[in-house]
């Protein structure tokens, strides 16, 4: 069954300059449970696919289907809503709350969707799992290194354990060594079932994914 499905897909951004095509004409499924590596040159629209999937901005024309449903059938709300519940999203700049600790950032979303403090022991269960120690849930990202700023934010992107978890260049920022840790992490993830499209430039890091997918110039090449 597909999680997820793209139908001819275009997103164009209007820019004063002239309108930029980024994607155009994309048509991709991708089955539950599988891991899939996005790849190509810089500016070739991965980014943009990306947020396309995650519900991070609409499509210029065609159709996104997330788990059957078409994405365009749904007001703002009802679109934040499944994202909230169906998407976990990882960033190359790991994008954690300055102000908050870790054990913060990663209940934050959880937070958002069930308007409560967690009371379940998810969020400790996540930072176990991720090799986030008791003693640092209490650091600011700032007081982390980049490596566990990363195994921080794969904590806050499964809080509400969504089907589809994307990353954008997950090891961009780290060290090789670190790189490696963290795509264990994600092989791992992947191994219990979890859907994974994954950014980056790297042919090495695409190697952890079992399909790779080629975009240039905004097409699927
Ligand atoms: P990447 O590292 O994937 O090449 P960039 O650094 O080019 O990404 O862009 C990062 C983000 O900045 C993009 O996802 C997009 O939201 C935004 N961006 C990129 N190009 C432009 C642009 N020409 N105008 C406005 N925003 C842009
Ligand atoms: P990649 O991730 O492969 O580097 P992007 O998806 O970031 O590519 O960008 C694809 C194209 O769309 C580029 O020409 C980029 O400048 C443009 N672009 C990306 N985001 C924006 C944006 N928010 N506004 C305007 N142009 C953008």
């Amino acid at each position: 069954i597909p999680v997820i499905e793209l139908d001819d897909v275009t997103k164009v951004y209007p820019l004063p300059a002239g309108d930029v095509t980024a994607l155009s004409g994309i048509s991709i499924r991708i089955d539950e449970g599988e891991f899939v590596a996005i790849m190509g040159p810089s500016g070739s629209g991965k980014s943009t696919l990306l947020n396309q999937i995650g519900c991070l901005d609409r499509p210029t024309s065609g159709d996104l289907f997330l788990a059957g449903k078409n994405t365009r059938e749904m007001d703002d709300r009802e679109l934040t809503s499944l994202r909230l519940s169906s998407i976990g999203y990882i960033f190359q700049k790991f994008n954690l709350i300055p102000l908050l600790s870790a054990y913060e950032n990663v209940e934050y979303p959880y937070i958002m969707k069930h308007r409560k403090n967690d009371d379940t022991g998810r969020v400790r269960d996540l930072l176990a799992l991720v090799g986030i120690d008791e003693s640092l849930s209490t650091h600011k990202p700032n007081e982390l290194s980049g490596g566990q700023q990363q195994r921080v934010a794969i904590a806050r992107a499964l809080v509400n354990d969504p089907a589809i978890l994307l990353c954008d260049e997950p090891t961009g920022n780290l060290d090789s060594q670190t790189g490696t840790q963290i795509m264990e992490a994600l092989s791992e993830l992947h191994k219990k079932g979890r859907t994974i499209v994954m950014v980056t430039h790297e042919s090495e890091i695409a190697a952890y994914a079992e399909r790779t997918i080629v975009i240039r110039d905004g097409r699927v090449a």
